[in-house]
């Protein structure tokens, strides 16, 4: 079946006008064809996943062709904003989700600026993408015009550059009348670790994001028109301004957030001698970037659309001493914490200004500084080992910390130019054929996508699971227990074991009770996406006591006039990270994918208080099995069969229980269910070869007859109904006597 098909089914399933009050559409644009519809996603939806990257998680289900790779143009790439993008104080956020070009999983990633707002304000949840355009195109949305542009004259364009021109050509200002997700000359060139800009620094970074809009062959999406908020009422008022002092009150965000951003993690990472340096063989490095050494060269902060809290460090190099601009690299927006590592202690780098470049440059380039950082430092470690030598890098010197050919490989990446070419590949130069297979033993990624974390977990084991279960890949912000280093939290084991709903040991490097901390964040951060709020200000990741589930119900209830408790909440994070993990099924990634890079397991940790730590391979298989028990989740690490069921009622609105001899492999429950609607037993069998393809062999087994409803079926199967909640069985059935 193709996209278009399957955009059809979809839209028979939803509703022609909003289903409560502030319901936003879903635009789906055909680019191949430039045509485009709306339609409104049913009520069970909000219920089930919210908005933002929950319902996103809906409509990439449905609308995911099995076995096509990522890049195909049938793969749609969907924008979702929260529903309480825009007002609620630093709910400025949305996402954008796929599957990946950069990783073997789902492609989710999350961008604060203007553009989630502007797309809520204009009176859109979300934006379904599809089809390649016959030309370069920038698709331009107001209200409910869409048009689209031809955007060759922009094609080359970095992110500044793009910005100006677009502005002067629509005659508008970004983030006054305006806001834009871009794409650079990396998306452009299908840089597998290009990110969609949605503003000078914010990026919808992990991923590919940029490579998936470039295989659109689209080059942005403005949104373009005054941004008006929806009338509000007097309580939900109020209980902004209750959310806001509680925010700002916090003391990690007064104290740090607010005026020095995130690098201000550098420093606790660093003492703890946790900060992943050249590529994790170490884990301590110089305190020359702690963030008090950025601040001759902060001359402020900015931060996302209307957010209080503004957390983002601006910087200025021509505030040091040599006191001018040699170009345009020398000032921009960030670092952030993530940026300050990879582009330090992860490639070798200690001087802040070298640091501030390269800051600049990748936001000018649109590249993701954690997978551009982590491709760069793997390269090193190859070519510091002998795996590869001048011969693959092109003639360049690859040492640790060598400045001048790091900036270089920056554009170089960007373009596809010479070794740049090797970078670009990112995570995936192994399976393209431009490493040797020995490679992979120094990728310091799992599921096929490096870490965003400069934190090296080997010592944090709560840190260290959340890594290994995400399901967009090795990232912090999907689940990471943060509290776990507040030693406050520490020191009082009943309000810890309230805060995560279990008992979680005090202390940091023990495996006991881990799972409960990670399962907490992990349904609450998704609960977070889904509403648009901002990760800083959500419970459990910077403090406990910033917005959590009370704070979403109650704003959720005002604006939709739809009930929500904050155990109701708590299940739909759980549900949000259950799709995620079907869709991931279908990607073929299985328990063994819920890992972490050899390294952690087989070297310790050599410097600082924790020395000789690394992750007992046992006590981790122990830990990732008590989580799954919590979270749910089968041995194969998918939702078990009445969850899965309940889901798929939803999501699909169709499935169907099969049970299976003893053994199938991938079917740990002995049964699995078929949610992609199914009509005979001719298509079941079908269903069941894309579904258990671990289990290819098994199925190809000539006596296994399929039973429906207890009545076995020995011919004409394509003529043996089957229909919506059907009790199937297939076993074999041996002939002769
Ligand atoms: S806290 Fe920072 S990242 Fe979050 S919404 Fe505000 S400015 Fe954006």
């Amino acid at each position: 079946m193709e996209i278009r098909q399957k955009v059809e089914q979809l839209s028979q399933r939803m509703h022609d006008s909003p289903c409560y009050p502030t319901q936003g559409s879903v635009l789906f644009v055909d680019l191949e064809h430039r045509t485009f519809f709306t339609r409104y996603l049913p009520p069970s939806v909000l219920h089930t996943f919210l908005t933002g990257r929950g319902a996103n998680m809906y409509l990439l289900y449905n609308l995911l062709i099995d076995g096509m790779a990522p890049l195909d143009p049938q793969i749609p790439l969907i924008f979702g904003s929260g529903a309480l993008t825009g007002t609620v104080p630093t709910a400025s956020r949305g996402n954008v989700s796929s599957i990946s070009p950069d990783s073997s999983a789902i492609l989710d990633s999350n961008c604060g600026d203007a553009f989630p707002t502007f797309m809520k304000f204009h009176g859109y949840d979300h934006l379904v993408l599809y089809g390649q355009s016959p030309e370069w195109t920038l698709l331009q949305i107001s209200g409910d015009k869409v048009l689209f542009h031809d955007a060759t004259p922009y094609l080359g364009m970095d992110n500044g550059e793009v910005t100006s021109a677009v502005e002067r050509d629509f005659s508008c200002s970004e983030r006054r009348d305006m806001a834009m997700a871009r794409i650079t000359s990396a998306g452009e060139n299908l840089v597998l670790s290009s990110g969609i800009m949605g503003g000078p620094k914010a990026i919808y970074a992990r991923g590919g994001a940029g490579a998936k809009m470039g295989s659109l062959k689209l080059k942005g999406v403005i949104i373009l028109g005054r941004c008006d908020a929806p009338k509000l009422s007097v309580k939900f008022k109020e209980n902004n301004r209750n959310i806001a002092q509680r925010i700002l009150s916090t003391s990690v965000i007064k104290n740090a957030l607010k005026t020095v951003g995130t690098p201000f993690l550098y420093k606790p990472s660093r003492l703890l001698g946790a900060m992943g340096a050249k590529n994790n063989q170490e884990t301590g490095w110089s305190d020359s970037l702690d963030a008090d050494k950025f601040d001759r060269y902060r001359p402020g902060m900015d931060g996302c659309l209307k957010c209080p809290v503004r957390c983002r460090p601006l910087n200025d190099l021509s505030l040091g001493e040599k006191g001018v601009l040699y170009d345009r690299y020398d000032s921009g927006d960030g670092p952030e914490y993530v940026t300050l590592q990879k582009m330090g202690p992860m490639i070798g780098l200690s001087e802040p200004e070298q640091v501030l470049r390269l800051n600049n440059i990748l936001n000018d380039l649109g590249l993701d500084s954690a997978s551009t950082g982590s491709a760069i430092s793997w390269a090193m470690e190859l070519y510091q080992r002998g795996i590869i030598g001048i011969s693959v890098t092109g003639g360049l010197d690859l040492t640790w910390g060598n400045y001048p050919v790091i900036e270089k490989l920056l554009f170089m990446t960007a373009r596809r130019e010479g070794f740049g070419d090797v970078i670009a590949d990112s995570a995936r130069a192994v399976e393209l054929g431009k490493y040797p297979k020995e490679a992979l033993k120094y990728r310091m990624a799992v599921k096929g996508l490096f870490q965003s974390d400069p934190h090296d977990s080997r010592i944090l084991k709560g840190f260290a699971l959340g890594l290994a279960v995400a399901t967009r890949g090795m990232d912090h912000l999907r689940n990471r227990p943060t509290l776990e280093i507040n030693a406050k939290i520490n020191d009082d084991p009943v309000f810890k074991a309230g805060l995560y709903g279990g008992c979680v040991a005090p202390e940091p490097n023990s495996y006991d009770g881990k799972e409960y901390a990670v399962r907490a964040c992990e349904n609450i951060f998704a609960v977070g996406d889904a509403v648009g709020m901002c990760r800083f200000s959500t419970k459990l990741f910077n403090s406990a006591s910033t917005s959590g589930y009370e704070d979403f119900a109650a704003q959720l209830a005002e604006l939709t006039e739809e009930e929500f408790t904050p155990e109701q909440l708590y299940e739909i994070g759980h549900n949000i990270t259950g799709v995620e993990r079907l869709i991931n099924a279908r990607l073929h990634l299985t328990e063994e994918d819920d890992t972490l890079p050899d390294r952690w397991f087989e070297e310790e940790i050599t410097v600082g208080p924790f020395k000789g730590e690394k992750i007992d391979r046992e006590q981790f298989a122990a830990l990732k099995s008590r989580y799954y028990k919590i979270s749910g989740l089968n041995a194969a690490g998918v939702p078990a069969l009445a969850w899965h069921k309940s889901l798929a009622d939803v999501i699909t609105g169709f499935a169907v229980t099969v049970t299976l001899p003893v053994g199938f492999a991938g079917a740990p429950e002995g049964a699995v269910i078929i949610d992609q609607p199914v009509s005979n037993v001719k298509e079941l069998r079908e269903a069941l070869d894309v579904s258990l393809w671990r289990a290819a062999g098994q199925l190809k087994d000539s006596s296994l007859v399929v039973a429906v409803n207890g009545e076995i079926v020995l011919s004409n199967e394509k003529d043996a109904a089957i229909k919506n909640g059907d009790e199937l069985a297939v076993f074999p059935l041996l002939g002769g006597g």
